[in-house]
């Protein structure tokens, strides 16, 4: 960020703000008992509080004000998320439909379809792209530690402004199932706005049993979800939520019993609670089960994806665009007995070249 910007920047919010409560932006420093070595530690701290907490945001938006937490060899780590959450899915559909075709394969966008990131691929892409010795750099360089660290008082204005301006991102279970419960992280106990992308490997157990992996998995869930419950400051929780295989994607959008089901949110988490589901936002009575869950959360269905990779084939990476009728709650064809067609018949299933669902 140039100089000549933060400048500019502050001088048109010095210029627009309204007289400032210095109480209302760092609550409890007035408790603070500061040394005189502290004070003289940075040219910062006798700058008015107002412009401190200017500077402090436009570093935080140039860092990035979305933000994934890593658990990464034994410890935590951060990293700029650049996925903009109402346009990931529709890009990646968009992606599959420029295709031209029914079926095709291409490695690139079914490893985006299957990222365990969720919809945040292109996050995944540029963590990938990060060699270890560019990631350690940037590790060094974070502006959020490069500020919390010059003195007590701006470690605690740092905190302050960080919770009410930054949103973290967590995209596996095992960071979240860490951070919230085994190794907790302190800055969860004050963290404001939460986003989490969440693969369940859920089934629908009437036709297939969950994989003991997969109940181990769940459980975990419930603990992080329990935890989160727990959490007094969240005023926000987006849950971005799929199932680890595309083919049991239409689970999510029915009331399941026992472990399968992911929707145990109590009052507090479901009262900030979020939930973005594969579901069509015109046919709310395919998810009302889901939306009747008590107690209530807030639902946004992001539409029934039209194309979803294909696992365990013969051929790899191959990509297919689900009928019609394969949506949840889409009238089904009639069944086609011997040679007598009772309708408009379903195009037969080869070799996985149709879904269904
Ligand atoms: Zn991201």
């Amino acid at each position: 960020m140039k100089i000549r910007d933060i400048h500019t920047k502050l001088a048109t919010r010095l210029r627009l703000s309204k007289r400032f409560d210095e109480s209302s932006c760092a609550p409890g420093l007035g408790r603070m008992v500061l040394s005189a070595e502290q004070q003289r530690s940075s040219r910062l701290m006798s700058l008015p509080l107002e412009i401190r907490t200017a500077i402090y945001e436009e570093v935080w938006a140039d860092a990035g004000c979305v933000q994934h937490i890593l658990l990464r060899d034994g410890g935590y780590t951060s990293m700029k998320c650049i996925t903009t959450h109402a346009t990931s899915d529709d890009d990646l559909m968009q992606q599959c439909y420029n295709h031209g075709r029914d079926h095709f394969e291409d490695p690139v966008i079914w490893r985006r379809l299957m990222s365990t990131w969720g919809n945040h691929w292109a996050c995944e892409e540029l963590a990938q792209s990060q060699t270890g010795e560019n990631r350690s750099k940037g590790a060094s360089r974070s502006q959020f530690l490069t500020l919390m660290l010059v003195c007590k008082r701006m470690y605690i204005e740092c905190r302050a402004s960080i919770y009410s301006n930054v949103t973290f991102v967590v995209h596996d279970i095992k960071t979240l199932h860490s951070i919230t419960n085994r190794r907790r992280l302190s800055l969860m106990d004050e963290v404001r706005y939460l986003n989490i992308a969440a693969r369940l490997p859920i089934r629908r157990v009437s036709k297939a049993k969950m994989s003991p992996e997969g109940c181990a998995t769940m459980i975990v869930w419930r603990e992080c979800c329990r935890a989160l419950g727990e959490l007094k400051h969240l005023k926000a929780v987006d849950l971005w939520l799929d199932t680890c295989e595309p083919s049991w994607r239409a689970v999510v959008c029915e009331l399941q019993d026992g472990i399968v089901n992911p929707y145990v949110f109590n009052d507090r988490l479901a009262s900030v609670l979020t939930v973005d589901l594969p579901m069509n936002p015109e046919k709310p009575e395919v998810w009302q089960s889901i939306a009747a869950i008590e107690p209530r959360f807030q639902i946004r269905a992001r539409g029934w994806p039209l194309f979803r990779a294909l696992e365990g084939t013969t051929t790899p990476f191959s990509i297919i665009k689900l009928w019609p009728s394969a949506e949840p709650g889409a009238p089904q064809p009639p069944l086609v007995f011997g040679t007598t067609r009772c309708g408009p018949r379903r195009p037969r299933r080869r070799a996985g070249i149709l879904g269904a669902g």
